[in-house]
């Protein structure tokens, strides 16, 4: 399966994709997570894509389609799901050009809808660790103990980008560059596309995303 969750920052792309992945053996291939380790490693394109994560706005097209078709190249036979990209319409373009290469094509899109208002207070109340990339919430996702990842113990830490000023900038980036991308994949044939209430809990998303995923994968 070859999948693309779409949804604002902070729709709770990432914490679906864990569950996704350890029921369907996918590969989770979050850009901004790529981008993430790529700064924190202090390679080129980390350098490149610093100011315009730090600002809210999107990471040049070229920048990121071509390190996105590289991290797809090596996804298993069982298939990924992408997280954050494509974030243009030109991104989704590429990217379906550069599937069509392979004879391989997105098999769904998963559309997580949420309001403005619930999604900003998920982006300024996310807490990540540092040491292994689990996401927590102050209110919604408490870790057992405060500030510290039950995983490793290590304490947790804020995006810099969920500070609120960026955060509203995040958001007029999404609905300019992103919401078209919803209508692009409506408009080609190729690719079903399921629209997801986002705003209720994590388990209630889950179990509506399960109910599309198993459909796709008994087909
Ligand atoms: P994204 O990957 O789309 O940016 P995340 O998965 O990191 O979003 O989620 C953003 C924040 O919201 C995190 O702090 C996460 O713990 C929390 N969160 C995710 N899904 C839900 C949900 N359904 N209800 C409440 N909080 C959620
Ligand atoms: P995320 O973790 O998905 O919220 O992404 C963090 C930041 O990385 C975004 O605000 C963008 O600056 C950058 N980014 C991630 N994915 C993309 C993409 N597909 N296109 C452009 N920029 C991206």
């Amino acid at each position: 399966m070859r999948i693309v969750l779409l949804g604002a920052p902070g729709a709770g792309k990432g914490t679906q994709c864990k569950h996704i992945v350890a029921r369907y053996g996918l590969l989770h291939l979050s850009s901004g997570d790529i981008l993430r380790q790529e700064r924190a490693a202090g390679t080129e394109l980390g350098k490149k894509a610093q100011s315009y994560m730090d600002s809210g706005g999107l990471v040049p097209d070229e920048v990121i389609v071509e390190m996105m078709a590289g991290a797809i190249k090596k996804a298993p036979e069982a298939g990924f799901i992408l997280d954050g990209f494509p974030r243009t319409v030109n991104q989704a373009a590429e990217l379906d050009k550069s599937l069509a290469c392979s004879r391989q094509k997105i098999d769904a899109v998963l559309n997580l809808e949420i309001d403005d208002e619930v999604v900003a207070r998920r982006m300024t109340g996310r807490r990540s660790c540092p040491q292994c990339g689990a996401v927590y919430h102050i209110e919604n996702l408490k870790p057992k103990v405060e500030e510290i990842c039950d995983n490793d113990g290590t304490r947790l830490i804020q995006r810099p980008d969920d500070s609120p000023e960026v955060v509203t900038n995040r958001l007029k980036t999404y609905h300019r560059q992103t919401e078209p991308v919803v209508d692009y994949y409506k408009n080609n044939n190729n690719s079903v596309v399921y629209d997801i209430d986002a705003n209720k809990d994590a388990d209630e998303v889950s179990a509506l995303l399960f109910e599309k995923l198993d459909v796709l994968v008994e087909a």
